[in-house]
């Protein structure tokens, strides 16, 4: 059966012509790692499958592809596939090349969100001040902030980072055996123009830290490729 029968606080059910999507009740509040539905090619704008030229007719159907919504014959956009990052609850159908794209994204959802929301403890140092504060860092539930809590708290809001750099240790030249030992972000806090420096170092007692480090890089490579479209 489908999990659609249970709607967590804040989300409502849509249904949209590719299916069913579960979305946060105010638009304004949708993860930055969202991505709009695409408009779909006009039938009459298509008259072959967009990937192996066969014509349609009444027994070669159309198909859109949910993700990037061109035009496909049923054998090169035959296969339902999750894509999470449009809130579909169920798998949905996807030409070869989107399908691969969004595997790799079912992975991030299935892995290393769960590891961003857990959260990592860092040395953190913000702006050019040079004493570190050791703080948990985790990415919030609806996907929006980085909260960090230590003895002070703050937040990051992640449409407001401009730039994430993965610092590395051990890095040999042949560029194998690096570690992620750091991150480096760049973000504009809520309310101002200026930008600011927050560096997040793993230490000696949270080694564990490093793999948060590089779900976020992973995260952060969504963010961007969904910017540049
Ligand atoms: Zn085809
Ligand atoms: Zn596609």
């Amino acid at each position: 059966m489908s999990s659609s029968s249970s709607v967590p606080d804040g989300k409502k059910l849509v249904r949209s012509p590719s299916g069913l999507r579960m979305v946060p009740e105010h638009g304004a509040f949708h993860s930055p790692f969202s991505l709009e539905e695409p408009c779909w090619v006009l039938d009459k704008e298509c008259s072959r499958c967009m990937q192996c030229d066969t014509k349609f007719d009444f027994i070669r159907r159309k198909h859109h592809c949910r993700r990037c919504g061109r035009c496909f014959c049923d054998k090169c956009c035959s296969k339902k596939f999750p894509l999470p990052r449009m809130c579909f609850v169920d798998p949905v159908r996807q030409c070869s090349a989107c399908s691969l794209v969004s595997q790799r994204e079912a992975d991030f959802y299935d892995k290393q969100v769960k590891l961003l929301l857990s959260g990592g403890t860092f040395s953190v140092t913000l702006g050019t001040t040079d004493k570190g504060e050791t703080m948990s860092c985790r990415l919030a539930n609806n996907h929006r902030y980085l909260f960090l809590d230590g003895e002070s708290h703050f937040e990051v809001e992640l449409t407001r980072i401009s730039s994430i750099q993965v610092l590395t240790e051990g890095s040999s030249p042949e560029g194998g055996g690096s570690r992620a030992s750091g991150l480096l972000i760049q973000y504009k806090p809520m309310g101002s123009q200026d930008a600011q420096t927050l560096r997040l170092d793993t230490t000696p007692d949270h080694k564990g830290a490093a793999h948060w480090l590089a779900a976020m890089h992973k995260a952060a490579k969504l963010l961007y490729e969904s910017r540049d479209q």
